[in-house]
């Protein structure tokens, strides 16, 4: 994440006067609102690439991906996953797309940091996301790149665990799943965890073109838990950030594929981070789409759908009410539970702390 000084608040705070995102997200400037939570808002893009073409926007002014605050990540990104199959669903694709671009090079038009979300199938028009075509890159020089990369992105990731430890990270017994094995074989993973691998692109399409994959899911990112959703694009930001400092590259796209669509036949989970060079004749900007949808049918379609998201999302928010009585009903079982399986560390029991908390809250 990138220390924000008060130089560069200074200068977001010059670029929020003029964003049209800003005046979006505080209702100064008109939009096709289609979802809100704490942190995000969507509406509809007003030139879509495809029908059903949202624009996921953090309501803090942030330029690029590193500078989203670690809470504000988690809860953006592991939104994504009941967001997708919202718009899946409103849309009745087979797939979608998430389009995020970091840096002018790589297609950023506005200062405020947005997420792309397209619902995408088959003979959609839209066809820029294959990435299977030969590209001409320098042989030697990927190749050391790719070894910075392997050397680089899993110091990065056991920093990333070391300041947010996750349960389900223990780094014991790690074995690469079933439907990844086609991947395992190429020998060009260069990072793996539980949740989540990285490999060297196959036809990569720029120097240090990288792929995540997840453990978890074949084709379908809508079906991963919200905390799996956040970690592939923690993975994914890590990359971004691992070949913009370490290949120099100019800016980086992340573009996930999901599910059936022209350019995606087998309909593989994949999130692909390509760096982006000056002049390196990649071209993933779309054109809108001609004769232009009726957007107010399609953000009534979506509104339908991501109305549950909104009210799960709510229904967490809300404080919860402490029922003394019954908490330390539950303290009191799991401690008798403990004593049984004669637990022998004391030292670190949270629960006898708690317990210990309550008894003098209610003797006062
Ligand atoms: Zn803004």
């Amino acid at each position: 994440m990138v220390e924000i000084t008060p130089e560069i608040q200074e200068q977001l705070d010059e670029q929020k006067k003029n964003c049209i995102f800003c005046k979006i997200i505080s209702g100064e400037q008109e939009s096709k609102q289609v979802y809100q939570d704490k942190f995000i808002l969507g509406a509809l893009d007003i030139n879509p690439a495809v029908k059903g073409h949202v624009l996921l926007m953090p309501k803090e002014h942030y330029p690029i991906m590193p500078y989203i605050p670690p809470e504000t990540f988690k809860q953006m990104f592991g939104q994504i996953a009941p967001l997708i199959n919202a718009v899946k669903k409103a849309m009745m694709t087979t797939g979608a797309n998430v389009f995020i671009a970091n840096g002018g090079i790589a297609g950023q038009q506005s200062p405020h940091f947005l997420i792309h979300l397209l619902a995408r199938e088959n003979g959609d028009g839209l066809n820029h996301f294959s990435f299977d075509k030969k590209q001409h890159i320098e042989e030697q020089k990927t190749k050391e790149a790719n070894e910075l990369i392997a050397h680089n992105l899993p110091l990065m990731l056991r920093n990333h665990f070391t300041r947010n430890p996750a349960k389900w990270h223990t780094e014991k017994n790690l074995t690469i799943a079933k439907h990844l094995q086609e991947i395992n074989k190429q020998k060009q993973i260069v990072y793996a965890d539980e949740k989540a691998i990285v490999s060297v692109a196959q036809t990569p399409q720029a120097t240090g073109h990288l792929i995540v994959y997840s453990q978890e899911e074949e084709k379908y990112f809508e079906n991963l838990n919200n905390e799996s959703a956040a970690h592939l694009f923690y993975v994914a930001s890590y990359c971004a950030t691992a070949v913009f400092e370490g290949l120099g590259a100019h800016g980086t796209n992340i573009i996930l594929k999901t599910g059936e669509s022209g350019d995606n036949k087998d309909g593989k989970l994949e999130i692909h981070i390509l760096p982006r060079y000056e002049e390196d004749g990649l071209d993933l900007l779309w054109k809108p789409m001609e004769p232009k949808p009726n957007l107010d049918d399609i953000q009534s379609k979506i509104k339908d759908e991501t109305f549950l998201v909104e009210y799960a999302m709510k229904e967490e928010e809300k404080p919860r009410v402490v029922d003394l009585d019954k908490d330390i009903q539950i303290i009191t079982e799991k401690k008798t539970k403990k004593t049984e399986e004669k637990e022998e560390n004391k030292t670190d029991n949270k629960e006898d702390e708690i317990s210990e908390a309550i008894k003098q809250l209610k003797s006062e």
